[in-house]
């Protein structure tokens, strides 16, 4: 079976196929768009500081607006409300992952497990009044099944899940990966096809810049066609997956898209700090090199 057959039998692939007929909604019908505009905003272990305190002093020195935190931080809820408050730094989505691929096994017993999971998590979420809780069905190795026996899976669990996210007011968000670590939703149309098919508000969807530069063509038009479903991105650089500016990597062309899309969303660090520089003087220079970036993409 060579690619394009294996592809229209999954419905991922289909959402890939069904592209070039995609349409953006709202300048079609020629809708007034918020401009958009460059949150920036970082995963908690990047920014100094040996506190979350000093962290968040940090992130307000370097204009952030945005702190995302990893898993599902239920234990710290005073603590990030009590750091947080006055500041001007909103949490962001929680980095939570694929508790294992539990939510995709067929275990049901594990799959139970895994969706009670999420749902703590978009608990912890909405408390924090976070933009969502970052998902990915499974990474290498953890499950067997084949993309169209995941997607039937995907489409009988994920409507309870967002109808759940909607009731508590957060949301899920898929994050395609690059196939150094997924078999399964690589790229934004892929995640945009689940999307369109659920059709519903608690299940949406995020870019990672690290992922989007090894598996997509055309970075302006992958944001694009996630449209209304993107409410999250990743930032950090191909070759290395670290901080902007610390190795040529361009974002123009993804940032096209999202103020095509009129993005409202975060862009948050999410790499590491080349070996043997001082994050103290490098994430600062990320962040400049990003809004440099960002008026450099005109559309
Ligand atoms: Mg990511």
């Amino acid at each position: 079976m060579n690619r394009r057959s294996f592809l229209k039998n999954t419905l991922v692939g289909a959402g890939a196929l069904a592209l070039p007929g995609f349409a953006l909604p709202s300048l079609a019908a020629g809708h007034a768009r918020k401009p958009a505009v460059l949150r920036l905003c970082s995963q908690e272990g990047r920014i100094p500081g040996k506190t979350l305190k000093e962290k968040v002093a940090n992130l307000q020195k370097y204009g952030c607006v945005g702190i995302e935190f990893g898993g599902n931080p239920a234990n710290r809820l005073a603590e990030i409300k009590d750091t947080l408050k006055g500041t001007g730094i909103k949490v962001a989505a929680l980095c939570w992952g694929s508790q294992k691929g539990d939510l995709v096994s067929l275990d049901l017993e594990k799959r139970k497990g895994g969706i009670e999971a999420i749902k703590s998590a978009l608990n912890t979420a909405a408390e924090l009044e976070s933009n969502g809780v970052i998902f990915v069905p499974c990474f290498h190795k953890q499950s067997d099944l084949k993309p169209e026996e995941l997607d039937k899976i995907l489409f009988d669990i994920l409507p309870a899940i967002g109808d759940y996210a909607k009731k508590v007011g957060s949301r899920v968000l898929l994050e395609p990966l690059t196939k150094k670590e997924t078999f399964y939703i690589n790229r934004l149309e892929q995640a945009v096809a689940i999307c369109n098919k659920l059709n519903n508000k608690g299940i949406c969807m995020m870019g990672d810049f690290y992922h989007m530069s090894l598996e997509e063509t055309d970075q302006t038009q992958a944001f694009v066609t996630a449209g209304k479903w993107l409410h999250h991105v990743h930032i950090a650089t191909r070759d290395h997956r670290i901080l902007p500016a610390q190795e040529p990597h361009s974002f123009v062309e993804g940032f096209k898209g999202l103020k095509q899309i009129g993005y409202q969303d975060f862009c948050s660090l999410e790499c590491g700090c080349k070996k043997g520089t001082n994050p103290e003087e490098e994430v600062p220079k990320a962040f400049e090199c990003l809004r440099k970036q960002w008026d450099e993409a005109k559309i």
